[in-house]
């Protein structure tokens, strides 16, 4: 089937629950046996048997088998956040004294995760690269080098790495990959099928899509999937709950409209932005004015509504002033739900580095992160309208 049909009924069984058409929750802790040989027998295969709600449970289950047909893996495991699965998947390839290489534009917790957290409890080392030539990388690999860790695109200025060139080195090093797929989705961004080791994902965005769950996943191959359920999954615990696996159920069967969706309504907004006088660089690949285009035609499908743009303002109070005026677009963190956002990058650089070096990672104080969402794309632009003419007054 194709992926659209497996989003409404692949892994679902209506016939075993009395033809009931969604799934029940199985909100249960534990799974009882009838014998000791019969819960003797289920540990034996401990990575595939019902016996406790941390390992398996038969909602999680069915989102996780949704997930992995959908981006085309073997299997997945959910998390109870995108964090969750993030730090499990690194820690899953690295030990004591390893080397991993990622992007400087890389979410921040992630940065901080292999920036600080790594070397200090672990001595695992992390090299930032710029990530938009195939040198940076194998400039930065060294012997130690077990991990290439990617997002692309990257939060923030939304730079792509190219994915192939990446594998493709990394494999004949024996160096193995991960990516951060959250911004993509499996809809626009097919990373396994380039090669990569681990996709994950923050389900808490456009998987999740309803502002309603937080969550993450990895995707990868059964060998990998089955070695982290009992090792990082099992022993740092951060495991998802049957009712946002429901949530999450419910979400996959709009996914393909959703992200559509987002993806017309970006392009109108961006669009409209890039024409406007008072507006700098709009970052989004799927613009054609975008320095990486030709990179996002070859390795991407289509574009999803999370973008930059640099207002050409550079006075705090009239920046705070637009942010402020909108009212359709509401302020907030987070992203990929059926509500559009704003928010200003630099609210939460400012606590970490000072302006001056802002535009190391690409950006302004007048840079500004739009989330669009899923209304009258009329109606977003007409939000952005009012709130330059009030900056304006
Ligand atoms: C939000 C986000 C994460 C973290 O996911 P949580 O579900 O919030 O833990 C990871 N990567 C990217 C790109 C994100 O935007």
């Amino acid at each position: 089937m194709n992926y659209d049909t497996d989003l409404m009924h692949f892994a679902e069984d209506p016939a075993g629950q009395k033809g009931a058409v969604v799934p029940p929750i199985s909100q249960n802790s534990l799974f009882t046996f009838e014998s000791w040989d019969a819960i003797d027998e289920a540990f034996q295969k401990p990575a595939d048997s019902y016996i406790y709600s941390r390992g398996i449970n038969p909602t999680v289950e069915i989102a996780e088998r949704k997930i992995a047909q959908l981006a085309g893996g073997e299997r997945a495991r959910l998390f109870a956040s995108g964090m969750g699965a993030i730090s499990s998947a690194i820690l899953h390839y690295v030990k004591q004294g390893d080397h991993i290489v990622t992007v400087k534009n890389v979410y921040g917790p992630t940065s901080n995760f292999l920036g600080k957290y790594l070397p200090e409890k672990c001595g695992i080392t992390t090299t930032f690269v710029e990530g938009n030539s195939i040198e940076d990388f194998e400039q930065a690999i060294t012997e130690k080098t077990k991990l290439i860790y990617l997002e692309s695109p990257s939060s923030v200025v939304f730079s792509l790495q190219d994915i192939q060139a990446v594998t493709s080195l990394a494999k004949s090093k024996g160096i193995h990959t991960v990516i951060d797929n959250t911004w993509a989705t499996p809809i626009f961004q097919r990373p396994l099928e380039l090669g990569i080791d681990l996709e994950v994902h923050s389900v808490s965005k456009y998987l999740g899509g309803h502002s309603d769950i937080v969550s993450g996943v990895i995707i990868g191959k059964a060998e990998d999937i089955r070695s982290i359920i009992l090792t990082e999954h099992a022993l740092l615990g951060a495991k998802m709950a049957p009712y946002e696996a429901w949530l999450l159920i419910r979400s996959l069967r709009t996914l393909t409209l959703r992200m559509e969706k987002h993806q017309s309504n970006a392009m109108a907004v961006a669009e409209w932005l890039e024409a406007h006088p008072q507006v700098g660089l709009v970052m989004h690949p799927a613009l054609p004015s975008s320095s990486q285009h030709e990179l996002y035609k070859k390795q991407m499908t289509g574009g999803s509504g999370l973008f930059a743009f640099n207002l050409k303002e550079t006075e705090l109070p009239k920046i705070k002033a637009f942010v402020n005026a909108c009212s359709l677009f509401q302020i907030g963190v987070s992203w990929g739900g059926h509500e559009s956002l704003i928010y200003a990058p630099a609210i939460s650089l400012a606590k970490e580095i000072p302006p001056e070096r802002f535009c190391d990672l690409g950006i302004e104080l007048g840079t500004i992160r739009l989330s669009v969402g899923l209304e009258n794309p009329q109606d977003l632009i007409a939000d952005l309208s009012q709130a330059f003419a009030a900056m304006n007054s």
